[in-house]
């Protein structure tokens, strides 16, 4: 049955020629890609229980992102869950809808021209977010596995990941978000506090890469005790 907020979004979406969704190849090939790393973060014991996220951009003008819809069992994750949305986190393409989290990929993807978004709740993240909050974020360094990020070329690099507070308000959360990225250009990610780490790169490859090698760094330090001294 049509109903009338569905009738409303058709006309909205013919009277506008911007308004039509991406390459349908393009959107289904990158939604399995996302879909086949959605499971693997999974079976990593990164995105439990329904959390996490996960974002492409597969357009840049008009912005189109490929996107999570809500409350999706990552396990078992299938690129026909995933939805097409617009600058605005309308829906283009799918059904379901977009996690709130939406906004965040999208001040993200404007804040750092990202072309992938990638959002993980592991419990390394969960832990060191908690304990180093008061210092607004993570220092890591010395470390070779830093060199899996992308533009550091030594262990010597000194990695800072923000720590920002953590919010039901996507919107205040968003604005604070783009904020940060702007204070502290040529980060690779930022934590939320006793909730995740955001991550993203230039490909989606790049975006996967920084998950692998930041959980990896946090793991580190929960396992060497190093979070004790903060
Ligand atoms: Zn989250």
């Amino acid at each position: 049955m049509k109903t009338a907020s569905n009738r409303s979004k058709a006309i909205r979406m013919q009277s506008s020629k911007e308004r039509v969704p991406a390459n349908s190849a393009t959107f289904l090939q990158v939604a399995e890609s996302l879909a086949e790393i959605g499971r693997g973060f999974y079976a990593r014991g990164w995105v439990l229980g329904t959390s996490g996220n996960f974002s492409a951009v597969i357009s840049q003008e008009p912005l189109r992102l490929a996107i999570t819809s809500t409350g999706l069992d990552k396990g078992a994750l299938t690129p026909g869950q995933f939805l097409e949305i617009d600058e605005a986190a309308n829906v283009m393409r799918g059904d379901g809808r977009p996690s709130a989290e939406a906004v965040l990929h999208l001040a993200i993807v404007r804040g750092v021209s990202a072309g992938a978004v990638l959002h993980t709740h592991s419990v390394s993240s969960t832990v060191l977010s908690g304990m180093h909050a008061r210092h607004s974020g993570i220092a890591l360094e010395g470390y070779e596995m830093l060199k899996g990020l992308t533009g550091v070329a030594t262990h010597k690099h000194r990695e800072w990941l923000p720590i920002l507070e953590n919010s039901q308000d996507m919107v205040e959360l968003a604005d604070r978000v783009s904020s940060r990225l702007e204070q502290t250009p040529g980060v690779h990610g930022f934590l939320l506090q006793e909730h995740g780490l955001y991550t993203w790169g230039e490909s989606l490859a790049d975006a996967k890469r920084h998950v692998e090698i930041l959980e990896f760094l946090m793991e580190v330090l929960v396992r060497s005790g190093a979070i004790q001294n903060a």
